[in-house]
């Protein structure tokens, strides 16, 4: 609505700044716009919080918000060079908190060679944009089926403290690798021994630490939501015991 003619302004804006008025109008038209352009900053999108935010970025942000779109990271990308993904794309993305990063498929195809971070004239990371944007896909949901058939690993992580050769997985690693490889797995700790060599495992008190770690930081909170048998309570029940104080 226009001020002028006289009488008494609006003093709020559409943006909802008060403005300075007389009974002429505004004291001042521009300093609205001064305020919100060169005053106020505009609100950071959800995503861009939560890349600037994430721990494995600390090395990145600044490269992430000076990304150049030069292009580098895309050119050495085996995964752009195969499929339809483009790294520069991901992070102008991101960049710009596109929320549709969030439904997008594409961020799995980065296998995280990091050749992208290495060459990165500006120091940012896709690498790790996509590691924050995948972890948001699985806690959202739509993610968990990029994940779990790593799950049979990821609970010999929390039983063993290594990943070592998930029983699901025994089967199918058998027919690639023959005969010979399944006689090797299933003897190899008997084989460390004669050689003179310890358990491949850490101890159990490292494992039981590691427990400890992966129930503080939500790690076995995702898998229990996965449908995998881990938590507090579940290596015990399986006759593992926890670390103790
Ligand atoms: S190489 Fe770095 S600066 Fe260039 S487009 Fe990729 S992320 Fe941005
Ligand atoms: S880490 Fe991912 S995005 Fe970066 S170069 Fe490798 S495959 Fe491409």
């Amino acid at each position: 609505m226009s001020s002028s003619g006289g009488g008494t302004a609006n003093p709020v804006s559409e943006n909802g700044h008060v403005n300075p008025v007389s009974e002429n109008g505004p004291l001042n038209p521009y300093a609205t716009i001064a305020r919100s352009v060169f005053i106020e900053e505009p609100p950071v999108p959800d995503l861009v919080q939560r890349i600037l935010s994430d721990p494995r970025m600390h090395d990145h942000t600044g490269g992430f918000l000076s990304c150049l779109q030069c292009g580098i990271c895309t050119s050495g990308c085996p995964a752009a060079r195969f499929a339809d993904y483009s790294p520069r794309e991901i992070s102008r993305r991101a960049r710009d908190g596109d929320p549709t990063l969030l439904e997008d498929d594409s961020v799995w195809l980065c296998f995280y060679c990091y050749t992208c971070q290495s060459r990165c004239p500006r120091g940012n990371s896709v690498a790790v944009i996509n590691q924050v944007i995948r972890g948001m896909q699985v806690e959202a949901g739509r993610g968990v089926r990029h994940v779990e058939m790593f799950a049979d690993w990821a609970v010999q992580f929390y039983e063993k403290g290594m990943g070592g050769t998930p029983p699901e997985f025994l089967p199918h690693l058998a027919e690639a690798f023959g005969p010979r490889w399944r006689e090797f797995i299933d003897h190899r700790e008997e084989i460390r021994a004669q050689l003179g060599l310890g358990s491949m495992y850490p101890s159990e008190h490292a494992a039981g630490e590691m427990r400890v770690l992966m129930d503080a930081t939500g790690f076995s909170d995702r898998l229990a939501a996965m449908g995998a048998p881990v938590g507090p309570g579940a290596v015990v029940a399986k006759g593992v015991a926890p670390v103790s104080d």
